[in-house]
C-alpha cells in the first residue's frame, strides 16, 4: 500500500488509492483578443476580435482548471454563454469530483431542463467550456500534459498548415504576398478563403496563389458554407487543376444530402465539421460519404469528451481528423498529438499572448507541449489585458 493510500471512510477494509477531490468554485470569464490586422473576413463572417468564453474551476485540492469555447467576440451572445455556464451548469457541479469527467459530461448533457432548450448552440458551447476545464484538472492532477494522459507518445509528428491568411477581404496582391511569406517561414500547407460574389474571382485567386507557392505546398480552400450545390459543383470540378487538398464547407453546414451529391460529383475531397454540434451529426455525414476530412472542434461539439468519440468514429471509417481550432490550437494540439487519426492541424496564432505555454510551430511541425494540463492555463495578466465585463 502506497503512503498516499487511505482507508475508505465507510468501509475501513477498502483502501482508497485516489484521494477524493471536490469542485469548490466556478467563475465564468470573457476574453476578447484582437485578430490579425484591422479585421478579417470570409464568405460568411467579419471578425475584429476572437472571443474566449469560459470557466475557471477551483477544487479543494488546490488545482484550478480552465476551459473555454470560441466566439466572434460578440458580447451579447458571449454573455448568454456565460449565463448558461454560471446559472445552468455550475449548480450541477457543486461538490462533484472533477475527475469523473465523462460521467459529469453525461450528467450535464442529459439534464432534462437544459436538454429541452439545448443540444446545440449556446448550451453546447457552454458545456464545452466546462468539459475542457474538467479535463484540464484531470491532467494536472495526474501531473501530465493532456496528450500523455490520453496515451499519446513523444515521437509523433503533427504537421501544421497556416490559416492565418487567405482572407476574402484582402486584395489579390496582399493574398499572394502573404502566401509567399508563410511558405518562406517554413509552412508546407496553407488555406485560403473562397466564396466571392463572382466565383470566377475565386478561381483567379486560387490560380495566383498556387503559382506563387509552387507545386510542393499543400493548398486548401474554404467556402464557409457560402455556395449552393450547382455553384459548388461547377467550381469544385475545376479545383483539381490546382491540386487542392480539400474543399472546406462548400455549402450550408447541416446539408448532408448536398455534400453527398457534391462528393460524388467532384474529385477534390470535402472537409467539414467545424459547425457541427453532435456525434450524431458527424455520424450522418460520415455514413453518407459526405465528408472525407473530418474537422471536429471541442469548442462547438461540447468539449473533449465528444471530440474523442467523433475522432474514434472517423478512425473507424479510416478518415483523417483535422481539428478546427476555435480554441486557437491550445486544446486541440493535445488531442491531435494523442489521436491516431490526426496528423495535420491548422495554425492560427491569435490568442498566443493569453496562455502560459502557447502552441508553437517549428518549421512546419507543432512543438509537443510539456506543461501538465490541457494547454488552457491563462497567463496571470490575460484577464486584465483581454477580459471583458460580463
Ligand atoms: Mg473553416
Amino acid at each position: 500500500m502506497g503512503t498516499n493510500s487511505r482507508i475508505h471512510p465507510e468501509r475501513n477494509d477498502v483502501p482508497l488509492l485516489v484521494d477524493p477531490m471536490k469542485i469548490t468554485e466556478l467563475r465564468p470569464f470573457i476574453l476578447h483578443v484582437p485578430v490579425t490586422g484591422s479585421g478579417i473576413a470570409d464568405s460568411s463572417h467579419q471578425v475584429t476580435d476572437w472571443g474566449a468564453v469560459g470557466a475557471l474551476i477551483d477544487t479543494d485540492a488546490g488545482i484550478r482548471g480552465c476551459g473555454y469555447t470560441g466566439t466572434h467576440g460578440h458580447l451579447p451572445t458571449d454573455r448568454l454563454i456565460c449565463d448558461c455556464i454560471e446559472h445552468a451548469y455550475a449548480p450541477l457541479l457543486a461538490g462533484e469530483d472533477p475527475r469523473n469527467v465523462r460521467a459529469l459530461w453525461s450528467k450535464l448533457y442529459h439534464c432534462p431542463s437544459i436538454r429541452w432548450v439545448g443540444r446545440a448552440g449556446i448550451t453546447q458551447m457552454a458545456l464545452a467550456a466546462i468539459d475542457v476545464a474538467l479535463w484540464d484538472i484531470q491532467a494536472k492532477a495526474a501531473g501530465m500534459p493532456l496528450w500523455k494522459l490520453l496515451g499519446g507518445g513523444e515521437s509523433k509528428r503533427l504537421e501544421a498548415y497556416n490559416t492565418d491568411g487567405g482572407w476574402l477581404n484582402w486584395s489579390l496582391e496582399q493574398l499572394v504576398a502573404d502566401a509567399q511569406t508563410m511558405v518562406e517561414e517554413g509552412f508546407r500547407g496553407i488555406k485560403i478563403k473562397v466564396g466571392s460574389p463572382d466565383p470566377n474571382d475565386d478561381l483567379r485567386r486560387i490560380a495566383a496563389v498556387r503559382e506563387a507557392i509552387g507545386p510542393g505546398v499543400k493548398l486548401m480552400v474554404d467556402g464557409n458554407g457560402r455556395w449552393d450545390l450547382p455553384t459548388a459543383r461547377n467550381l469544385g470540378r475545376k479545383f483539381c487543376d490546382f491540386d487542392i487538398v480539400w474543399f472546406e464547407e462548400p455549402m450550408w453546414f447541416d446539408d448532408v444530402r448536398g455534400h453527398r451529391a457534391l462528393a460524388r460529383a467532384i474529385e477534390t475531397p470535402i472537409a467539414l465539421g467545424e459547425q457541427l454540434y453532435s456525434l450524431d451529426a458527424f455520424a450522418s455525414f460520415i455514413e453518407a460519404g459526405a465528408v472525407q476530412y473530418v474537422q471536429p472542434d471541442v469548442t462547438r461539439l461540447g468539449g473533449i469528451t465528444p471530440w474523442l468519440q467523433v475522432a474514434d468514429l472517423a478512425l473507424a471509417y479510416r478518415l483523417p481528423v483535422v481539428a478546427h481550432v476555435a480554441d486557437m490550437m491550445q486544446i486541440h494540439q493535445h488531442l491531435a498529438f494523442a489521436h491516431p487519426a490526426s496528423h495535420l492541424m491548422e495554425y492560427i496564432p491569435w490568442m498566443r499572448e493569453c496562455f502560459e505555454e502557447p502552441a508553437t510551430v517549428r518549421g512546419s511541425y507543432f512543438h509537443l507541449p510539456q506543461s501538465p494540463g490541457a494547454g488552457t492555463t491563462l497567463r496571470p495578466d490575460a484577464l486584465e489585458r483581454f477580459g471583458v465585463d460580463r
